[in-house]
């Protein structure tokens, strides 16, 4: 990086909010997938002009720019694949204004999604979508990759709760898209297409979202079964019952145990475990989970039961949200994936995930866990990437979940955590040459040097190039 550009940048957002320094540059180099790439500079903007000056800078010199929250991603889209200025946005974490009669919320993307539900508690509101990763992830984050988790069931993705976006295009010309109603068809639905656009599009520097009444009450059950087809069937049978719950979350054998180990719990052996929630008023909370309960017991679970206060619930749900810290404690690399099938096809994707380690020569460990409620799996792969087989091995595991599995049963490639690097060599097999066709043309539109987050799959496919 030229230190004529280094010192515009310093001009722009200040000497000490830019960085050229390698260690910390190596800090900024992964997210959770296995891949390493090193941005030439970190900028870290307090405002919406020092975004959109730094990206005007970066379009007129043709430098690449890559946005960042917290560097959660599990598809590599944060990586500087191309070197380049790295965007830190964590400094804008402000929450601006909270406004109870039109239930709306203005805040920066630098916020963590728990500590703006920490915020609207007190208001007696939250923001439903609810990842494991919510203690560190930014809500722009969860804008840019449309981040769901376990409540998406039934309040769906980040996107479903965003009214309007302020963003920086790749030019540097500011853009406020949407409006505080909340219903507008005036336009194209430029913030829905913002949402889940994986920072190629543009930079997103205000957010304004809308809120949910928190729910009087959760109601939550946890069933364990020593067959793993018969708690898919238990899935799919609950979710055609007529109750809709809050969360419907499936754990298999290896994370159980992992989990249970690193969350202090006590469980018999077992092959899978679901973990069942409702909410609401406490009279239909409780009815509601009665008839999920009498549907799931028909599928003899080997043992059940119904968290009797607050603290056997957080127990079960810190169980369930940790499972993929803890699996990381069993192996060098633990990389997770997250495809997405119908829901009636539940069963049949738990069976071909468990054979996939056998396929590979078992040179590669899998435990499943995921939102299945919703049909979002987790199959995360445990190896060591310093081994050229075990690596070989979990490439060849890819190709199976993508194409023998998630494709090949109508589902999706990714339900949550996005394209990025991962998954850029599937994209168009999901999509197909038009709509791929289309999705390039929107981004030359937003983008027509590339200078936003290249290198990745999203829109570009395999190459990853224009
Ligand atoms: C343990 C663990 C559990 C997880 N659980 C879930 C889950 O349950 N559900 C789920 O959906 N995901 C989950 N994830 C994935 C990840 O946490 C989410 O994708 C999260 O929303 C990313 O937020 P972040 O702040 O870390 O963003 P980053 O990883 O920093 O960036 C993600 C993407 O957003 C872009 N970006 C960031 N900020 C902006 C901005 N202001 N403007 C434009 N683009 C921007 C980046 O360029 C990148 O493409 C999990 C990850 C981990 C490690």
């Amino acid at each position: 990086m030229k230190s004529h550009i280094i010192n515009r940048l310093a001009k722009i957002v200040g000497e000490e909010n830019v960085c050229t320094d390698p260690a910390e540059i190596f800090c900024y180099s992964r997210d959770s997938t296995p891949f390493q790439y090193f941005a030439d500079v970190i900028v870290r903007p307090a405002k919406t002009t020092g975004v959109s000056e730094v990206m005007k800078l970066a379009n007129e010199n043709r430098i690449p720019v890559y946005p960042r929250g917290s560097g959660t991603s599990a598809a590599g889209s944060p990586l500087p694949v191309k070197g380049g200025i790295l965007i830190d946005l964590t400094r804008m974490n402000q929450i601006l204004s909270f406004d109870e009669e039109n239930l709306q919320v203005v805040m920066e993307p630098g916020v963590i999604c728990d500590d703006l539900n920490e915020f609207l508690k007190d208001y007696g509101y939250y923001f439903p979508p609810d990842p494991a990763s919510s203690s560190v992830a930014t809500i722009g984050g969860m804008v840019a990759n449309n981040s769901a988790g376990n409540r998406a069931i039934k309040y769906g993705k980040t996107k479903d709760w965003i009214l309007w976006l302020e963003a920086v295009l790749p030019s540097g010309e500011i853009i406020h898209t949407g409006s505080d109603t909340l219903k507008s068809v005036s336009g194209y639905d430029l913030t829905k297409l913002l949402c889940g656009s994986e920072g190629t599009l543009a930079v997103f520097t205000k957010i304004g979202m809308r809120v949910q009444p928190l729910p009087e009450t959760y109601k939550t059950a946890m069933f364990l079964f020593d067959d793993l087809n018969r708690a898919g069937e238990a899935i799919v049978k609950a979710r055609s019952s007529g109750v809709v719950p809050c969360a419907m979350e499936f754990l298999d054998k290896l994370t159980i145990s992992t989990t249970a180990d690193y969350a202090g719990l006590t469980l018999p052996d077992c092959e899978a475990l679901l973990l069942i929630e409702t909410d609401g008023i406490e009279a239909a909370a409780e009815k509601e989970l009665k008839i999920i309960t009498g549907i799931v017991k028909k599928m003899s679970p080997k043992e059940w039961k119904i968290a009797q206060d607050e603290e056997e619930r957080n127990t079960l749900w810190v169980a369930r949200k940790s499972a993929y810290a803890a699996l990381a404690r069993c192996s060098i690399t633990t990389t997770m994936e997250d495809l997405s099938v119908p829901i009636s096809k539940i069963p049949e994707a738990l069976k071909r995930i468990q054979k996939i380690p056998e396929r590979v020569g078992n040179q590669i460990r899998v435990a499943t866990f995921g939102h299945a409620g919703d049909g979002n799996l987790h199959p995360t792969f445990l190896y060591d990437e310093r081994i050229s087989e075990q690596q070989e091995a979990f490439y060849k595991a890819l190709n199976i979940i993508y194409d023998e599995v998630a494709l090949a049963l109508g589902g999706s490639i990714t339900g949550e955590h996005g394209v990025g690097i991962i998954r850029k060599d599937f994209v168009e097999k999901e999509h197909g040459s038009v709509e791929m066709a289309l999705m390039k043309g929107i981004k030359r539109v937003f983008d027509p040097s590339n200078i936003l987050n290249p290198g990745k799959g999203k829109p570009w496919g395999s190459t990853g190039e224009p």
